[in-house]
């Protein structure tokens, strides 16, 4: 699929100010600025979806959807490859699983953040038991850490620095999954939220 490394986010990129946006209150003073608004992120989406439909399409497919991270990715991923199967001569049959997964298919891993690569490799390791016919990893977004053996995955919304992110479900300690946008979070939300 084209668009090479993503949107890359640099690391001078300053981020929005989030006043420049609405967002939940009870996260009023907890978070530093916004990284990737929310509809940047779903047009983004729609994008990798139309990649992912020209490599597979006319397949059948098991989103295998990584949680818990990853499910506001997925559940949009999955409508802009149902709108897009829709609309066009090329279609996809999906099944959406969360764990289990059965052999002989062709699954799609959806997750929300690649950082050193640790866990996707684990998850691959895992899966390749069941011998699918064939393995894709599409993940929103994809951290610049230093390690020359990063992990890529084969579709990525955006190249972020390395940075710990909240909202779009992304979670610390399981708060700010109903942040819409993607940000970073400041010291005050670190103390706040802190276990
Ligand atoms: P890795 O093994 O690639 O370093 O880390 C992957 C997992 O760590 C992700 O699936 C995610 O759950 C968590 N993670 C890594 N970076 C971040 C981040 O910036 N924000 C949040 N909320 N989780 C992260």
């Amino acid at each position: 699929a084209g668009g090479g490394r993503g949107v890359v986010i640099s690391d001078n990129w300053p981020g929005y100010s989030l006043d420049l946006f609405t967002y939940p209150q009870h996260y009023y003073g907890d978070l530093e600025y916004v990284l990737i608004p929310h509809g940047i992120i779903v047009d983004r989406t729609e994008r990798l979806a139309k990649d992912i439909m020209q490599d597979i399409g006319d397949n059948d497919i098991v989103v295998l959807c990584v949680l818990k991270g990853g499910y506001k990715f997925c559940a949009d991923l999955v409508e802009h490859i149902k709108n897009l199967s829709r609309n066009s001569e090329r279609f996809i049959s999906m099944k959406v699983d969360f764990v289990r997964l059965k052999s002989y298919h062709n699954v799609l891993i959806v997750e929300d953040i690649v950082g050193t690569g640790r866990t996707m490799k684990v998850l691959l390791n895992n899966i390749e038991k069941y011998k699918p016919k064939m393995i894709k990893v599409a993940s929103l977004l994809v951290k610049r850490t230093s390690r020359p053996d990063g992990y890529r995955p084969d579709y990525y919304g955006f190249e972020i620095p390395d940075l710990f992110v909240v909202g779009y479900a992304l979670d610390y300690n399981e708060h700010f999954r109903d942040l819409n946008h993607i940000c970073v979070i400041n010291d005050h939300g670190k103390a706040k939220y802190r276990v």
